[in-house]
C-alpha cells in the first residue's frame, strides 16, 4: 500500500513526488508515455525561473533524476481507472496490474489539440508550435501563421505580431470567435492578416515547415502560403475521463478544482494542466504539484 500514488510524470506529478518523498511518504508515480510530460516537446525553455535556457527534455530528465534520487518509485504504466474502496483507500488499475494507495494525485496534464496532418509530429519545434509565448522567439523576424480564431489564437497573434515580420491568422469558421477587443487590436496592425473560412489541408516542406496548403471552405479554392512557422491554437484536450467518477469535471473536461487542488473525494487531489485554470505553464504545474502533495501528506497523516 503506497501513501501517495501520482498519475502522470510531467512537471506537476514529478514535483508532487519530490515534495511527498521529502515528507517521507511512500510514493509511486505512473506515466503512460514520456517522463517529463509535454514540456519534453519544447526545444528551448527560457521562462523557468532560475534557469537561463534549457531544452524541455533536459528539464524533464533533471526533474526525474531529482525525484528518483529522493527515493520515489516511477513506472511506465497507463492508468485506466481509479476506484474508491470501502475502507477509504484507492485501487488504481493500470494496463498491466493494480496498485493500492491511501491517496491519489491526478496530474494527467492536457494535450494541445492537433491538426491531424502528415508531418505534424515530426516538425514540432521545426516550424510547428503550440505555444507562442514559449516558442515565438524561434520565429522572430519571420513570416508565420496562427491557426485558430479563438482567444488563445488571437493572443498568440498579438504576441507574434510584436516579434515577427508578418502574421497570418487562419480560421476555419467565417468569423473569429475570440474577444472583439483582441480582434480589433489585430485588425489595426499592418503586419497581421485575417483569413476566415479557411482550413490548412497540407503542411509543406521536406524536413521542416516551409508553407501551408489552404482550402477555402466556402468556395473550395486551394491556395499556398509561404511561412516558416505555424502556431496551432485550436484548443486543448484533457484526458480526465477515466477519473471523472471521483472528481468533478467542468464543461470542457478539466477538473473543476481550485488552487487548493482538492476534489469532492477525500484523499483524491488534482494538479497541473488537467485542472481548470487560466495559465498553463511549468511554473503553475510545479506550484500545483507542491500544493497537492502537501495536502495529500496532511491527509495521510490524519488517517
Ligand atoms: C511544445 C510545447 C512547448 C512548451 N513550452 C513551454 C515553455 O517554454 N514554458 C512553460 O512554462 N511551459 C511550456 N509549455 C507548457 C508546459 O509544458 C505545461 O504547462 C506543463 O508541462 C504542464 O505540466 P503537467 O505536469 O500538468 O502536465 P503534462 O506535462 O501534460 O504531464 C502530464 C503527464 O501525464 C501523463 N498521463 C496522462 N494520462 C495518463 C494516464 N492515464 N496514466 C499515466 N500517465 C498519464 C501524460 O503522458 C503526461 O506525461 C509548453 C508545452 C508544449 C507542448
Amino acid at each position: 500500500m503506497y501513501d501517495i500514488l501520482i498519475i502522470g510524470a510531467g512537471p506537476a506529478g514529478l514535483t508532487a513526488a519530490l515534495y511527498a518523498r521529502r515528507a517521507d511518504k511512500q510514493v509511486l508515480v505512473l506515466e503512460k508515455e514520456t517522463f517529463g510530460g509535454q514540456i519534453t516537446y519544447s526545444p528551448k525553455v527560457e521562462n523557468y525561473p532560475g534557469t537561463l535556457e534549457m531544452s524541455g527534455s533536459a528539464f524533464g530528465e533533471q526533474l526525474l533524476e531529482q525525484v528518483l534520487s529522493q527515493g520515489a518509485e516511477v513506472e511506465l504504466e497507463e492508468v485506466q481507472s481509479v476506484a474508491l474502496q470501502a475502507d477509504g483507500t484507492f485501487l488504481v488499475q493500470t494496463d498491466c496490474q493494480s496498485h493500492e494507495a491511501r491517496s491519489v494525485i491526478v496530474a494527467a496534464g492536457s494535450k494541445h489539440r492537433q491538426l491531424g496532418l502528415d508531418h505534424e509530429n515530426q516538425w514540432i519545434g521545426n516550424g510547428i508550435y503550440y505555444c507562442a509565448v514559449c516558442d515565438g522567439a524561434f520565429q522572430a523576424g519571420q513570416e508565420v501563421a496562427v491557426i485558430g480564431g479563438g482567444n488563445t489564437a488571437l493572443q498568440d497573434a498579438v504576441f507574434l505580431s510584436q516579434i515577427c515580420k508578418k502574421v497570418h491568422i487562419l480560421q476555419d469558421l467565417p468569423y473569429l470567435t475570440g474577444e472583439k477587443r483582441l480582434a480589433d487590436q489585430l485588425l489595426q496592425k499592418e503586419n497581421v492578416t485575417v483569413t476566415t473560412s479557411t482550413v490548412v489541408q497540407t503542411l509543406l516542406g521536406q524536413d521542416h515547415l516551409t508553407g501551408l496548403e489552404l482550402r477555402n471552405t466556402q468556395t473550395g479554392e486551394v491556395s499556398r502560403l509561404s511561412v516558416s512557422g505555424a502556431f496551432v491554437a485550436i484548443g486543448q484536450v484533457p484526458e480526465n475521463e477515466p477519473f471523472s467518477n471521483l472528481a468533478q469535471l467542468d464543461a470542457r473536461g478539466y477538473f473543476a478544482a481550485g488552487e487548493d487542488c482538492l476534489t469532492k473525494t477525500k484523499g483524491l487531489f488534482v494538479a497541473g494542466d488537467c485542472r481548470a485554470k487560466q495559465v498553463r505553464q511549468i511554473t503553475t504545474a510545479c506550484g500545483d504539484g507542491a500544493v497537492a502533495a502537501l495536502a495529500a501528506c496532511r491527509y495521510v497523516d490524519s488517517l
